[in-house]
């Protein structure tokens, strides 16, 4: 007698629509918390330091209490406030909630996205100038509300909305097209569709269109804040694992900015793979706070869309 055992079961199958998208905001969050401890470490000084880091634990260079996120999930969290309070996609009413967001003193702040506030404070403005150096991950950690926000909208929508928030700090063709991808993948895994599929529909494209998100070529290590970097990591860890736990804990053990490769890793692994599949443990760890409102954003983003952009 001979059964067939699927060793690789797709559990995003099981799970509901506002599992999935519970999930991926939960993920976001778990990512970062999980990350951080290991924020610039290699994957040497890792294994020395804690074997295989699985546990939210806190610590590491920003010193954080166990379960304390950083900017990657409070970004996202002055994003979807904007969104939710004006009920559109609105590029002013964003910039001031990244501004009340940045004048409470972030645990940590990338420069670009210093810069981009910055500008808006001094001038007003919503896009930054096209900028050569501004191809750093800023832009697509933050990027899960406008996934789902806009879930129901158009691809050429959603690419605009994408770009609305993005260009305030990050005005970047490579930054671009990652954060493009990846929202437009959520939305395909939030809808159900199976990971296998956004290989081929998502992921192989973007590195054929540019080499810099070429992944599997050779196991990206202690990834830079470089969108590039980002993407390559999160792809190897997503598609080459089979659950939420193993696809964060190979994510951040490969160091370099992992609590920013965690936090994506988590919002595409949650929305693959839903809430349950999240490790109590990890639930249990996140800072209450963040989970009570990572949860409560992620129903009413999704409840309100498809949202407009204005
Ligand atoms: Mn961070
Ligand atoms: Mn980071």
């Amino acid at each position: 007698m001979s059964a067939l055992v699927l060793n690789n079961p797709p559990p995003e199958r099981d799970a509901t629509l506002l599992e999935r998208v519970r999930g991926s905001y939960l993920g976001l969050a778990i990512g970062d918390a999980l990350g951080a401890t290991v924020e610039f470490m290699t994957p040497t000084e890792i294994a020395h330091q804690y074997g295989v880091h699985r546990d939210i634990i806190g610590a590491g260079w920003l010193k954080l209490k166990p379960g304390q996120v950083t900017d990657d999930t409070t970004m996202a969290l002055a994003l979807g406030r904007a969104i939710i309070d004006r009920h559109a996609i609105e590029a002013s009413a964003i910039a001031h909630s990244f501004d009340a967001w940045m004048r409470a003193k972030p645990v940590d702040i990338g420069h670009t996205v210093r810069a981009g506030i910055r500008q808006f404070r001094l001038q007003g403005t919503t896009v930054m100038p096209d900028d050569e150096m501004s191809a750093g991950n800023g832009a697509c950690m933050r990027c899960l509300p406008i996934a789902l926000a806009t879930f129901g909208c158009s691809e050429a929508e959603v690419r605009a909305a994408s770009r609305c928030q993005a260009h305030i700090t990050h005005n970047n063709p490579l930054s671009d097209a990652g954060t493009e991808t990846v929202i437009l993948m959520l939305q395909a895994l939030l809808g159900g569709h199976p990971l296998g599929q956004q290989l081929h529909r998502f992921a192989q494209p973007l590195a054929t269109s540019h080499h810099v998100f070429n992944f599997r070529r050779r196991a990206c290590r202690n990834p830079s804040g470089f969108i590039g970097d980002t993407l390559r990591v999160v792809f190897e860890g997503l598609f080459d694992t089979g659950s939420f736990e193993d696809c964060l804990v190979e994510v951040v053990n490969r160091g370099g900015d992992a609590d920013t490769t965690g936090a994506i890793a988590g919002m595409l692994a949650g929305a693959c793979y839903g809430e349950r599949a999240i490790p109590a443990r990890w639930l249990k760890a996140l800072d209450g706070e963040i989970r009570r409102e990572v949860v409560q954003q992620a129903e009413s983003l999704v409840a309100m869309a498809p949202v407009a952009l204005r």
